[in-house]
């Protein structure tokens, strides 16, 4: 396809990290690890490696199954269920281990919202201080994930640019972080979904994002998986 064809008035860029032996992940998880298997470069006439990765590496998305019993696989969703039409990335700088809370989520006005995505600007420490992005990355208070789910009805996805959507350190507010995002509750809509580790780096407050794809790795019956995540931004 020539350049000329490539459409002007959007464009898609990712919003996920690219998967490597050193990828930063939460601490407790395996590295992942890849080990060539067939080498050209040592005799054989093609290239294979073995990954091992836990589900919960790089930029992943966490399904139900992730804390609730009997609670959704990643692999039980549809792509429409992935793709999000009505996206919107938060402006919400935090510092070291600071909360996303009511206060911040509060100012959203959009009762379209489907994937609102928290840009904490912890993004800015996974390349230069892995010891800060793991050990103090901001996450989101239970409060403030109830609130969404009053507020938003249509809203089915959460996305954080730090390692994990609850702080490293405060095992009793993850577990509740979580719940509260992934528990069936007649008063809202369905469960939630995290998309864990993105990288906001090229996102600033022009940006239109008009839409966001969640690809994840197609495994059967996963509480999560790694993911590509694809954003369409307008280019006017
Ligand atoms: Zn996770």
């Amino acid at each position: 396809m020539s350049k000329e064809s490539i459409n002007k008035n959007f464009k898609y860029i990712r919003l996920s990290y690219t998967l490597r032996e050193n990828s930063l992940v939460h601490i407790g998880l395996n590295p992942l690890k890849i080990r060539p298997i067939n080498r050209i470069s040592q005799g054989d006439n093609y290239n294979t490696s073995l990954i091992t990765a836990e589900n919960h590496c790089g930029t992943h998305i966490d399904a139900p199954a992730h804390f609730i019993l009997g609670g959704r696989f990643i692999s039980d969703y549809s792509p429409e269920e992935l793709s999000f039409t009505h996206p919107m990335v938060l402006d919400c700088p935090k510092k070291p281990g600071e909360l996303v809370d009511v206060e911040d989520v509060s100012k959203i006005r959009d009762d379209k919202l489907d994937c609102l995505l928290l840009c904490t600007g912890f993004h800015q420490y996974h390349d230069t201080d892995p010891k800060l992005y793991l050990e103090q990355n901001p996450g989101i208070s239970p409060g403030a994930v109830y609130y969404l789910r009053d507020k938003f009805p249509k809203l089915r996805c959460v996305g954080i640019d730090s390692v994990s959507m609850s702080r490293y350190g405060h095992a009793e507010e993850s577990v509740e972080v979580h719940q509260a995002a992934f528990r069936e509750n007649e008063d809202f809509g369905k469960p939630l979904l995290f998309v864990e580790d993105l990288d906001l780096s090229d996102i600033d407050k022009n940006t239109q994002i008009q839409e966001v794809i969640v690809v994840p790795w197609q495994v059967g019956d996963l509480d999560g998986a790694p993911c590509t995540v694809l954003a369409k931004i307008g280019l006017r």
